[in-house]
């Protein structure tokens, strides 16, 4: 048997050049203000001269905050090996979720974040319940921002307490042409919240109560007149709620494919769901 040479073999078996991910850019930030804007959602301004060149790159994307594990002042920061994000032997890991810039301004360096306070069970919930002025934490670039279709007549946008702050930067840039069908669930009446759009905007609040999380955002987005015509659906919520909805409309109300952005933004029972759960695979 002689060693086969060939130039697709020397391909095959010589060693693929390993793509290491790129070192994301680590914001170090401390905060400003913190607001109770309603009883279960707090707003927590942050700053820091390490925020001068950032951008949101769009309306309803987001941006990984790194937090201090207990006993630290302000998250480890790791190292860049070949595989990654490396940390030294017996350094805790900073907690790492996803959250939405609500509202980012270049010339203060402020940017505010809405955090859900869903429960203790939470690392990034319990720590956004008893955030001061001066706490630090870390910001790393924003990722996957949403570009609603100006041409579209009309937008179904359905969420919960979670992609509100999504949903307001969505409803803020669309044009005055549009016309806006948003259903929101959240706790109860406390929890709604005024939101400004230049679109024609019909509000749909829905409150959960006793129910179990998004039970009545899936019953009114199936119930839901929705309109003939050029449409886009946003959906943001649970993720097993967001997979019935998905289903919902590409299966039930033959909406393409290309018109429906839907994303997880966490699943019950599940610590630290991934920020890149869209449901595609339906
Ligand atoms: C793209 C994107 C943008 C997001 N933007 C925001 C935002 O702007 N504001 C915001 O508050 N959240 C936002 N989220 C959701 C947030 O990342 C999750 O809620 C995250 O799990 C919170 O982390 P935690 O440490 O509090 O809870 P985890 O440690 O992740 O989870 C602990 C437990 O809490 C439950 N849980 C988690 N989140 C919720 C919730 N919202 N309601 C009820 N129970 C929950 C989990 O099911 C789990 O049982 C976003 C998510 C994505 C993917």
């Amino acid at each position: 048997m002689t060693d086969d040479v060939s130039p697709a073999a020397v391909a095959t078996s010589a060693p693929q050049p390993r793509r290491v991910r790129p070192r994301p850019q680590y914001r170090a930030v401390r905060i400003c203000r913190v607001q109770r804007v309603t009883p279960r959602l707090c707003r927590i301004t942050v700053t820091g001269e390490e925020l001068a060149g950032f951008s949101t790159q769009g309306v309803a994307g987001h941006v990984r905050v790194l937090l201090p594990a207990p006993g630290q002042d302000s998250p480890a920061l790791p190292t860049w090996g070949p595989n990654g994000p490396e940390y030294p032997e017996g350094v805790p890991r900073p907690v790492s979720r996803a959250y939405t810039p609500r509202r980012w301004d270049p010339q203060s360096l402020e940017l505010d974040i809405d955090f859900v306070l869903h429960g203790d069970d939470g690392p990034a919930s319990a720590w956004a319940a008893r955030a001061q002025s001066g706490d630090k934490l870390v910001v790393v670039a924003p990722r996957r921002a949403y570009q609603p279709d100006p041409l579209a007549e009309w937008h179904l946008l359905a969420g919960d307490e979670s992609s509100l702050p999504a949903i307001a930067t969505i409803l803020e840039v669309l044009p005055a042409t549009a016309r806006a069908l948003v259903y929101v669930e959240v706790h109860d009446a406390a929890e709604e919240q005024k939101l400004s759009s230049p679109a024609c905007v019909e509000w749909h609040w829905l409150h959960r109560g006793d129910a179990a999380p998004g039970e009545k955002l899936e019953a009114a987005v199936r119930a839901a007149p929705i309109p003939e015509g050029n449409g886009r659906a946003w959906v943001g919520c649970e993720a097993v709620v967001m997979r019935n909805l998905r289903r919902h409309l590409l299966h039930d109300r033959g909406m393409d494919r290309a018109a429906i952005n839907t994303q997880g933004y966490w699943k019950s029972g599940a610590a630290n769901h991934p920020d890149h759960d869209t449901g595609e695979e339906i």
